[in-house]
C-alpha cells in the first residue's frame, strides 16, 4: 500500500519505490520525470553501475545498443559490462563475456514453448526432431549477466551483482558446450544485447560444428540492440529455425521510462523490423512477443496499446501475457490477479491478435 505523491491516491497497486500512480506517470511533468530518474540512479549505486549512459566527449563510442555510451578511459558503459581500458573497448566480445549456461530438458518453460519447434514440434520435420514436444533433447540456456535496461521489477536482478565482477568465458567455450542432444540455444539474461558480439560468434561456431543437424538459435530480449546487430540475429534465427522473443514492457513512453529507466522507441522499431522478415519463414514463428502484467502499471490500457501495435504489423504474431510476482524493488506490489489477466487477454484479442494467451497462470492471484 503506497500513496501517489502527485494525486494523493492510496492503493496496493502503487509501488513504494515509485510513489506515483500510472495516471500521474503518464502525464508526468518535468519535476516528476526528474524524480523518476533519481529513483533509477539510486537503484544502480549499490551495484556500482553508472547512473546514466556515459556521454564523455573524449570517450569511446559503444554502438551495441540504444544507449550509445561514450565511455571514458577506465570507465564502464551503462550495462556495466563494456569498458574502456586504455583506449580499447572490452567486455562482451568473443574473447570474454560475462556469461553462464545450463541445460534445460525440453519441453521447457520457454515463453515461446506453445508455438516453437522445441515445445510444440512446429516446423517438423525440417526444424524439429519430434512431431510434438522435443522429449529427450536439451535447450542450452545461456544467461548473460548484464542488461541495457534497469527494470525496477527485474525478476533476474541478481545478475547485477555479476555484471562487473562475474566470471568470463570465450565464445568457443560456449560453442563447445553444445552437446549432441542439444537442439536449441536460447540467449537471455539479463539481456544478450550488451554482449552480442560473443553470442553471435558462439552461435556461428556452434552452427558450424553441428552443420548436419537441427540446432536452433533463439533470443529472449528487451530489443534494444542496434539495427545492424539485429539483422545478424534475424539471419541466424531464420536459417536455423529459431525465433526472437521480444519482451514489450510498456507502450507509453513515460511508463516505460518509470519502470525500465530508458526509452522504448528502439525496441518498437526493432520489433517492426523483425516483423517485416516474417514472410521469409512463416513457420515456425520468427517473432514472439510477451508482456509482464505489472499490477497498477501495465494495465489494460497498456496491453491494448501494445497489442494494437503488434496487430497492425501482423495479427498472427504470438503474444503471451505473463503474471507478475513482486521482485527486486517492487516486492510490495501484489501478484497479477486473474481479473487483470483476463481483462488484458480480452484487450489483446479485441485489438486483433489471433494468437494471444496467458502464460504462467499458476502465478495469478485468485482474488480479483
Ligand atoms: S552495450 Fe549499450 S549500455 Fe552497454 S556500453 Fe554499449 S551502448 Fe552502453
Ligand atoms: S529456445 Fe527456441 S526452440 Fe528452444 S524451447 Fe525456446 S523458443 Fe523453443
Ligand atoms: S530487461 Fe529484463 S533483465 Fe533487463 S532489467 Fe529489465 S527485466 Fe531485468
Ligand atoms: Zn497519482
Amino acid at each position: 500500500m503506497a500513496t501517489c505523491a502527485k494525486c494523493g491516491r492510496v492503493s496496493e497497486q502503487i509501488a513504494e519505490v515509485l510513489s506515483l500512480c500510472a495516471e500521474c506517470i503518464r502525464k508526468a511533468d518535468s519535476k516528476s520525470l526528474a524524480m523518476l530518474k533519481e529513483i533509477h540512479t539510486r537503484s544502480r549505486e549499490e551495484f556500482g553501475l553508472p547512473a546514466a549512459p556515459p556521454s564523455n566527449a573524449e570517450g569511446i563510442q559503444c554502438g551495441l545498443c540504444q544507449n550509445r555510451c561514450r565511455i571514458p578511459t577506465s570507465g564502464r558503459g551503462y550495462c556495466g559490462v563494456r569498458r574502456n581500458e586504455n583506449g580499447r573497448l572490452l567486455g562482451g566480445n568473443a574473447e570474454a563475456a560475462t556469461v553462464s549456461w545450463y541445460y534445460d530438458p525440453l519441453p521447457t518453460n520457454c515463453v515461446a514453448d506453445w508455438v516453437c519447434p522445441g515445445g510444440a514440434g512446429a516446423g517438423y520435420p525440417q526444424w524439429a526432431y519430434r512431431r510434438g514436444a522435443e522429449q529427450g533433447y536439451l535447450n542450452l540456456a545461456v544467461f548473460y549477466q548484464a542488461c541495457t535496461f534497469n527494470c525496477l521489477f527485474c525478476q533476474n536482478w541478481h545478475y547485477r551483482e555479476r555484471s562487473i565482477k562475474g566470471d568470463t568465458h570465450t565464445a568457443r567455450e560456449l560453442a563447445e558446450s553444445v552437446t549432441a542432444d542439444t537442439s536449441c540455444v536460447c540467449f537471455f539474461g539479463g539481456d544478450p544485447t550488451c554482449q552480442l558480439p560473443h553470442a553471435l560468434a558462439a552461435s556461428r561456431l556452434a552452427r558450424k560444428q553441428n552443420s548436419q543437424r537441427i540446432l536452433r538459435i533463439c533470443w529472449e530480449t528487451n530489443g534494444s540492440m542496434s539495427p545492424g546487430l539485429l539483422d545478424e540475429m534475424i539471419e541466424l534465427s531464420l536459417e536455423s529455425g529459431g525465433c526472437i522473443k521480444f519482451d514489450l514492457k510498456a507502450m507509453d513512453a513515460n511508463i516505460h521510462r518509470a519502470l525500465c529507466g530508458v526509452d522504448n522507441q528502439q525496441t518498437l522499431d526493432n520489433f517492426a523490423a523483425v516483423a517485416r522478415r516474417i514472410p521469409d519463414r512463416p513457420q515456425p514463428p520468427l517473432l514472439v512477443a510477451s508482456t509482464l502484467l505489472v499490477p497498477g502499471y501495465v494495465d489494460v490500457a497498456e496491453v491494448k496499446a501494445i497489442a494494437s501495435f503488434i496487430a497492425d504489423l501482423d495479427p498472427d504474431i504470438p503474444y503471451a501475457l505473463l503474471g507478475f510476482h513482486g521482485d527486486f524493488l517492487m516486492t510490495d506490489l501484489p501478484a497479477t490477479s486473474w481479473t487483470q489477466a483476463q481483462s488484458c487477454l480480452e484487450a489483446a484479442k479485441s485489438a486483433g491478435l489471433k494468437c494471444a494467451r496467458l502464460g504462467n497462470v499458476h502465478i495469478l492471484r485468485q482474488r480479483p
